[in-house]
């Protein structure tokens, strides 16, 4: 079941890789988006800013909220998307009123800012973070191909809010299929197990819900071969870096 010691024994050993004081398994990179998009409050016709580079998950995750994509361009030298561009784009639609900042074009509250890591690349993330920031806007990291990479001490997924992996057979690794959120927020990680496990309290025998959630865990069966592949990590990531050269 989703329930089980291979899961946490997974999750502990994903905060001991990436520094990350929280690791919450999920079923997919895909589904870990949609909950940490949900957990920093994007919700049904909020747009979302996020670079058009990246695998379609992205944009996806932020449909199946009932959200609406807001594209902004990346840079040459990350391929991540570009700090320049995100600021000139706020600063030539955005406008900040009761409730929020608000599209003046759309009519849309902007609700977040979306970065990809591409291709394990880390983005101008501080850079990004720092427009983010000046426009009270949450940033969530689309790490999903970049578990292992690391700018100026701080793993990637790490910078703003929330960040997520994918463990699908095309990335570092795998479990069969699966994902993960990592975040130091304490309160955003115990929501994040609340709402992936059908938001049920607590209880010796009664199924009291008390939110509409989601059924996203991951297996225990998949968490187990996580663990297993994590001890490889380090030989993949120093096969990807001669790749590179
Ligand atoms: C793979 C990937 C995802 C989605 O992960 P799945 O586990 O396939 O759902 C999201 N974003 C990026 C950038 C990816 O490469």
């Amino acid at each position: 079941s989703t329930a089980g010691q291979w899961v946490s024994r997974f999750e502990q050993e994903l905060c001991a890789r990436t520094g990350a004081a929280h690791a919450v398994a999920v079923t997919n990179g895909t589904v870990a988006l949609r909950l940490a998009l949900h957990l920093v409050g994007v919700s049904a016709d909020d747009e979302v800013l996020l670079p058009p580079l990246s695998f379609v998950a992205t944009a996806n995750a932020v449909a199946h909220l009932g959200a609406v994509p807001h594209f902004v361009d990346v840079e040459a030298g990350s391929v991540g998307m570009d700090p320049t561009a995100l600021s000139a784009r706020l600063e030539a639609v955005a406008e900040r009123r009761e409730g929020g900042v608000f599209n003046r074009s759309t009519g849309r509250r902007l609700a977040c800012v979306l970065p990809v890591h591409v291709f394990g690349h880390p983005a101008r993330i501080q850079e990004l973070r720092a427009v983010a920031e000046a426009w009270g806007l949450p940033l969530v990291e689309d790490a999903a191909e970049a578990l292992g990479s690391w700018f100026d001490g701080t793993h990637c997924g790490l910078f703003g809010a929330v960040g997520t992996l994918s463990f699908n057979g095309n990335k570092l690794i795998t479990t069969g299929g699966g994902g993960a959120l990592l975040t130091n927020d304490t309160s955003l990680a115990n929501r994040a197990r609340h709402l992936s496990t059908t938001a049920k309290q607590p209880h010796p025998w009664a199924f009291f819900h008390d939110a509409v959630g989601w059924n996203d865990r991951l297996p225990n069966l998949n968490a187990a071969l996580g663990v297993d592949q994590l001890e490889d990590l380090d030989r993949r990531l120093e096969a990807k870096r001669q790749l590179f050269q």
